[in-house]
This record gives structure tokens, C-alpha cells and sequence, in this order.
């Protein structure tokens, strides 16, 4: 996915809500939503009527930005979501959830899920044991979630682990002092807080 490294702000602002994407910043008055929550661009302030097609659209592309997927890899997973039994838009978000990526963020390895993926990719992270380096691994119910033994001295992670002021959602189970967490099951919508309608995205696709 083409990714905007330094505009994260921008993505936020042109949904018009915190996606989140930026760590500490996020949290505090230096955010851009809370700053200037208009569209960027020259006629970013005026923001007109979306379509029922433009709504649906603008929910996809907020979820994407959420959680870092491309439209390739989100089609998939939307496929994935339709052929399993329940509500699609909730197998979908199921799904996003199950990324390690995310795991690592919701578990407070991470400050945001771009710093999650990165201590993902860079080889920090193993899964019951083994290292783990794609960031779109599904985890499931029983997985271990850490650190990697030679990595536990990052002090990025250490302090990430310490100052994390976000709950860890019930579906996990943070274990501080070594560093992992355990799946004790996968998401439900309940446990999701994320201000998406997914309904809208089933629609779009379904068009
Ligand atoms: Fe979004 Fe965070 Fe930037 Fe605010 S600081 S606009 S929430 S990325």
C-alpha cells in the first residue's frame, strides 16, 4: 500500500475523525483533527453532502487507514468475511482484528499500529516462539503473542509496555513482565471500538 509516512494527519482529516495513526501525538492538543478538522487542500473547509455511493465509499477507506490495508489485501479479506458463517461486517472487522499488526498495538507493544507493524517487520515479535515477521498473520484463539527474547531490552518497548494507558481488550491477556500476551479468543463487535458502520462496506461491495 502506498503510504503517507509523514501525512498520517492528512488521512484523519480527510475522514474528518482520529484514526489514530500517530501515537502520543494523537492524545494531545498537537493533533490535527483537534487543530483544524476540515479536509486538506485548497477547499478542504468545504465539506459537501456525500452520496449514498460516496458514504460507503469514505467507511471503506476509513477502515483501510485504520488498519493499514491496501484495497487488494482488504478485498481479500472481504471475501474471506462472506464465505464464513455470521454477519459479514463483523467477520471483516474479525479479521483486521486478527492481524498481528494489531495485536501487538491492542496488546500496548506499540504506541499506534504503524509502529506496531514496524516492530513486526523488523523482526521483534514472535508467535508461540517462533519469530514472526508479517505484519498480516492471522493469530488465533490460543496463540502467544511477545517479544522476542533478544529484543526484550528495545527501550521503545519497554517504555511503550510501561506508558500504555490504553485497556487491553478482553479477547487478550497482557502478561507485563514477559512481555506477551495470550488470545483467549477473537474479537467480537463489542469488543471493537471503532466508529465504522460496517454494514456501509458490505454494501459497497455487494453493489
Ligand atoms: Fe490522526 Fe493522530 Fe494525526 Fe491526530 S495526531 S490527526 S489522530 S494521526
Amino acid at each position: 500500500m502506498a503510504r503517507y509516512k509523514d501525512e498520517q494527519c492528512r488521512i484523519c482529516r480527510r475522514e474528518g475523525q482520529k484514526l489514530f495513526l500517530k501515537g502520543c501525538r494523537c492524545y494531545s492538543d498537537k493533533c490535527s483533527v483537534t487543530r483544524r478538522n476540515y479536509a486538506p487542500g485548497q477547499h478542504g473547509q468545504k465539506r459537501s453532502k456525500l452520496s449514498e455511493y460516496g458514504t460507503q465509499l469514505r467507511e471503506k477507506q476509513k477502515t483501510k487507514s485504520f488498519y493499514g490495508v491496501g484495497e487488494k489485501q482488504f478485498r481479500g479479506y472481504f471475501e474471506k468475511a462472506s464465505n464464513k458463517k455470521g454477519i459479514t461486517g463483523e467477520n471483516l472487522l474479525q479479521i483486521l482484528e486478527s492481524r498481528l499488526d494489531n495485536v501487538v498495538y491492542r496488546l500496548g507493544f506499540g504506541v499506534s499500529r504503524p509502529q506496531a507493524r514496524q516492530l513486526v517487520t523488523h523482526g521483534n515479535i514472535e508467535v508461540n516462539g517462533k519469530k514472526v515477521d508479517i505484519a498480516s498473520y492471522l493469530v488465533k484463539p490460543g496463540d502467544v503473542v511477545a517479544i522476542r527474547e533478544i529484543r526484550k531490552d528495545n527501550p521503545v518497548v519497554k517504555e511503550n509496555i510501561e506508558s500504555n494507558a490504553r485497556p487491553v481488550p478482553e479477547w487478550l491477556e497482557l502478561d507485563k513482565d514477559n512481555m506477551s500476551g495470550k488470545v483467549i479468543r477473537l474479537a467480537n463487535r463489542e469488543d471493537i471500538d471503532l466508529p465504522v458502520e460496517e454494514h456501509l462496506i458490505v454494501e459497497l461491495y455487494n453493489k
